[in-house]
């Protein structure tokens, strides 16, 4: 057997790999996430899907009846545009593929790819393939995501601080353990792009299939490679919404930058992305963090904000402020208010990507003024730009009626939408984010009280 070659670039994210850092700490030499002493990890239970099965505030009729309209055909269907029984149908139709793997290994309290990682089909039993170097070696495995379906690929070290504390068991309703092998030191990112056109139409089921779709071409590909990876004699662990936070991995793993709107932006697709993960002992060669400008934009632009419709999103600068439960403590970001979004999706019936649909960055990169656009965005005429951009009206919303009409899906023959959801004034935005501020010190004051 030949010993592979330990990665050079291998180094942890963090100097002490396993607990908070003892001052805070720059994140992807980002000037807006900064990891405080104060940092915790994050249980899975705390997850708003989690809450909405057994925190009594959320566990209601309402929101079993928008779980159950996954499966049931009629269940949120209305005489309303995008939530016609054909629009749920379109949703629901790629929802099939990863509703199999959480149902797979019921019996075991596993729901794969949501709350437990994707069963392995096949033990690391042979003996590690030489893989060459781990720059060649990440070479091959970025190429083998590609061929399996992958739109972005980037690797980045394990760091355990990005694993859940504790997983959320759905039959007992509380926390289970998270088990991670012996030797990870690696984690690939897979990107896989929600479709533009449909994502335009948001809010609306039609619009939901864009992440329906996401999620399973997703799985099929974190399948794949973590086989094939197995099958070469290493470990391989697949993630989707489980184990580990996805965010701060495709940032470190070079995928793109964060916003406001709490995404991961990449250059390729703006936020329109979903982020799958593999943990593994193969030695690879890391990708480095990216800047295009997109922090320097998020801090004078608010669209994501501004078109959230139960406005959940932060208006003000990056803090560590945390709306509740569901966020991370102890990380100064822009944060997004889970509950608040929760309660939109279960009483719209379908989830929402206002926050994807209107960001600057959401554009269809193959046509040059979306290239020109993202140039201007990283230089200091990005303020003209998003005036140019807004004029534009690319980020309005497209009837779903409108979509189904049109030959083959493509914005550019649609008509234009009649139903933008009108930009709120600056004196009411100015209001908002003085209230927002003014219940943060609150809150702030509250907490200091109480120690
Ligand atoms: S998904 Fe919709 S409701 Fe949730 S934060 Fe984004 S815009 Fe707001
Ligand atoms: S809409 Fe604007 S503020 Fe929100 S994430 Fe995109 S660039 Fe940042």
């Amino acid at each position: 057997m030949t010993t592979p070659a330990k990665p050079d670039t291998a180094k942890p994210l963090f100097a002490d790999h396993g607990c908070a850092p003892a001052a805070p700490e720059r994140f992807a030499n980002s000037d807006n996430i900064e990891i405080t002493p104060e940092y915790e990890g994050f249980n899975q239970h705390n997850d708003m899907f989690s809450r909405g099965l057994w925190d009594s505030k959320f566990a209601t009729r309402i929101t079993m009846r928008f779980y159950r309209s996954f499966v049931k055909p009629k269940e949120r269907v209305r005489d309303e545009e995008g939530f016609a029984q054909e629009d749920f149908a379109l949703r629901n139709g790629p929802w099939v593929v990863t509703e199999m793997f959480a149902e797979m290994q019921k019996a075991k309290d596993r729901r794969d790819g949501f709350t437990d990682d994707f069963t392995p089909h096949l033990p690391p039993k042979v003996e590690p393939a030489d893989m060459g170097d781990p720059k060649s070696a990440a070479k091959r495995v970025k190429k083998t995501a590609r061929i399996y379906g992958a739109d972005l690929v980037g690797i980045t070290a394990y760091d355990p601080r990005w694993t859940y504390r504790s997983k959320f068991s759905g039959r007992t309703m509380s926390s289970k353990p998270v088990e991670i092998p012996e030797g990870i030191t690696n984690v690939i990112v897979v990107g896989k792009s929600m479709q533009y056109d449909l994502v335009r139409m948001s809010p609306t089921a039609t619009a939901a299939t864009s992440a329906a779709a996401g999620y399973a071409e997703d799985a099929v590909t974190l399948l794949a490679l973590a086989q094939y990876i197995r099958s070469l004699g290493y470990q391989a662990i697949a993630n989707q919404n489980d184990t580990n936070l996805a965010i701060p991995y495709a940032i470190q793993a070079g995928l793109g930058e964060y916003g406001r709107n709490g995404l991961c932006i990449t250059r390729e697709f703006g936020p329109r992305v979903r982020f799958g993960r593999i943990l593994t002992d193969m030695p690879l060669a890391h990708d480095t963090p990216l800047s295009f400008g997109v922090e320097q934009t998020c801090e004078i632009c608010r669209r994501c904000a501004n078109n959230c419709p139960p406005q959940a999103i932060d208006h003000g600068p990056p803090s560590t402020y945390t709306f509740n439960q569901s966020n991370i403590k102890g990380i100064k970001k822009w944060t997004t208010d889970g509950e608040k979004c929760f309660k939109f999706w279960v009483l719209k019936g379908s989830d929402c990507a206002n926050c994807i649909r209107t960001c600057p960055y959401n554009k269809d990169y193959t046509r040059l003024w979306s290239k020109i656009m993202r140039r201007l965005l990283a230089t200091p005429l990005r303020r003209l730009a998003l005036i140019l951009d807004d004029k534009m009206r690319l980020h309005d919303q497209i009837k779903p009626s409108s979509w189904w009409r049109s030959e083959n899906g493509r914005f550019e023959v649609l008509e234009k939408a009649k139903d933008h959801a009108p930009m709120p004034d600056l004196k009411a935005q100015q209001d908002r984010v003085k209230a927002i501020r003014d219940a943060r010190k609150e809150k702030e004051a509250q907490e200091a009280q109480a120690q």
